[in-house]
């Protein structure tokens, strides 16, 4: 049985469409990036917002907000839900924004109806989910994870060379808190999917039973520069003809790991870049995902095979560096299950889905039992200022959000979580 608490679909809406002024583009989307003045504005309005609900807001050392609501159960750690209010620079409405006002809509639902959970709930804007500013993405959730300290994270800088810790203080959002002090119960994040699939199925709510693996490679191919009249076909080591032999092939191999397999090449820089010259160089990135990390180490495996291969054959140099490797995150079992249980009390159409894209509960399943909850996005487009999602898809998630914070918020207070 779902609870008697309904979240206010209008009141959501109207919060969304609020805080988007906040950084309005021209072409209806928003530009937040981190630790901008525009940052600072969405943080002191979420400060207010959530001060007026009687919350305690915290701030931690890279400045993560956490916005308490006390429970009635001493010794029970806090539900953590939220997500990001950082944007990229041409952003949706939102990405991001969903999660963190979605949760607000929850809290907003208790506290007017005075409901009392046994665990605090928290609900928490990260620092730097986009990483567009300052690279690597979910930076913040990623500290108060223990990936990075707050050191690397302080010593990164953006494109104009001004450094994360800079801008932090710049801004004024430092908070005393070490980042992770605060140990939680669950976390729960509510997301666009920022994909085609729930749109397509007509379905109302992704269950995210977890996040694909990502490895990122950097290949340089190296061959001989040599003139294009005089070089006879035989002869020739064309460093860019041996690289698109590798894209051809990083299709093939995601295609063979079809349908859930992707593979691109995002980037290729090519040496000299003259008309009448044989490329001597050429840099590529490759990008390869899968949620099941054997899948992913065979891919990699048939990668390196078709390196060999094609290097052989175009009698060229390929020196391969790995840039990233993450690996595929299963979310936990009882949180899922508190999600899709309360879709299907509610009413809604789901189906179970895997994340494409990393989110801070990549980080924070690490840490503490976490899942995610998807609802659609027109066209399945995002990270564009066009992104969009209907009034009753985002109530709907948000009254998902609430009754899976619900549910685990019982199950711990029986000791069952
Ligand atoms: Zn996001």
């Amino acid at each position: 049985m779902p609870s008697n608490l309904r979240i206010d679909p209008e009141r959501l809406w109207a919060t969304l469409m609020e805080t988007s002024s906040i950084g309005a583009t021209p072409k209806g989307g928003i530009n937040r990036q981190t630790l901008t003045a525009e940052d600072s504005a969405v943080r002191s309005w979420f400060k207010r917002q959530t001060e007026a609900l009687g919350c305690k807001v915290t701030i931690d050392e890279v400045g993560n907000m956490f916005a308490l609501r006390p429970g009635r159960q001493a010794g029970l750690a806090p539900i953590a839900l939220g997500s990001h209010l950082d944007t990229q620079p041409t952003g949706g409405k939102f990405d991001g924004n969903l999660g963190v006002l979605g949760a607000l809509e929850a809290l907003r639902t208790l506290t007017n109806a005075g409901y009392e959970t046994n665990a605090p709930i928290v609900v928490v804007n990260w620092t730097n989910e986009e990483g567009a500013r300052f690279a690597p993405a979910m930076l913040g959730s990623g500290v108060f994870a223990g990936v990075y300290s707050r050191a690397e994270a302080d010593a990164i800088a953006d494109i104009e060379g001004v450094n994360f810790g800079v801008a932090l203080d710049a801004i004024g959002w430092r908070g005393a808190t070490r980042a992770g002090a605060m140990k939680l119960s669950a976390y729960l994040e509510l997301h666009i999917e920022q994909g085609p699939i729930l749109e397509a199925e007509d379905k109302t709510i992704g269950v995210v039973t977890g996040v694909q693996g990502v490895r990122w490679y950097e290949f340089i191919v190296s061959g001989r520069e040599s003139h294009a009249g005089t070089t006879p076909m035989p002869r020739r080591a064309d460093a860019l003809a041996a690289c698109a032999r590798l894209i051809g092939d990083v299709r093939a191999i995601a295609l063979a790991h079809a349908p859930t397999a992707v593979g691109t090449v995002g980037q290729v820089e090519v040496k000299p870049n003259s008309p009448n010259v044989i490329p001597g160089e050429v840099r590529m990135t490759i990008d390869l995902r899968h949620h099941d990390d054997a899948t992913l180490a065979a891919m990699e495996a048939e990668l390196y095979a078709s390196v060999d291969r094609v290097s052989g054959e175009e009698k060229v140099e390929v020196v391969r560096r790995k840039l990233h490797d993450l690996a595929a995150i299963k979310f936990h079992p009882d949180c899922i299950a508190a999600v899709r249980e309360a879709a299907r009390a509610l009413g809604y159409s789901q189906r179970e889905i895997i994340s494409g894209a990393g989110h801070d509960a990549v980080h924070m399943s690490r840490i503490t039992p976490s899942a995610m909850i998807f609802i659609p996005c027109k066209d399945g487009l995002s990270h564009n200022e066009a992104e969009s999602a209907s009034r009753e898809d985002c109530a709907a998630g948000a009254q998902v959000l609430l009754e899976a914070a619900l549910a685990l918020d019982a199950k711990l207070a029986s000791g069952a979580l």
